[in-house]
């Protein structure tokens, strides 16, 4: 999929919408989600044009990778949900149930995230 410069993430990027940031360095930005699933949910971007992990992982730099991650960790630290423990998950595509065609993690803590995915049967 061909990325979409108009894609709400790209806007919140280029400061055309705001956002509750909480980190943002040269490879990343960190910012609440508008509708958080947990009392800490942060999504957390590459700075760089990526849909999903397919194309990050085929097509960014080994800097802006490990910037991704770094910050990952960063947020993690900072928003307090290391002791406990929490989750980070990537939606890729139409059965991930991706909604915003630019690639983000969501980080979820705060409380417990509960089991990591129902099962279909
Ligand atoms: P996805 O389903 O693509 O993995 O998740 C997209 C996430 O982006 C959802 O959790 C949704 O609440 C969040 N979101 C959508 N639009 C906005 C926005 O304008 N600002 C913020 N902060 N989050 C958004």
């Amino acid at each position: 999929m061909a990325y979409d410069d108009e894609n709400i993430f790209a806007k919140i990027l280029r400061g055309e919408i705001p956002c509750d940031k909480v980190f943002e360095d040269d490879y990343a930005l960190a910012f609440n989600d508008i509708n958080p699933q947990r009392p800490v949910h942060v999504l957390v971007i590459p700075k760089g044009r990526y849909v999903d992990v397919d194309d990050f992982t085929a097509n960014a730099s080994d800097a802006e990778i490990s910037g991704l991650f770094r910050a990952v960790g960063e947020v993690a630290n900072m928003m307090g949900v290391s002791d406990d423990g929490y989750r980070i998950l990537s939606n890729i595509g139409a059965w991930g149930h991706q909604e915003v065609p630019h690639l983000h993690i969501h980080l979820f803590g705060g409380a417990d995230t509960g089991p990591m995915i129902k099962r279909q049967d």
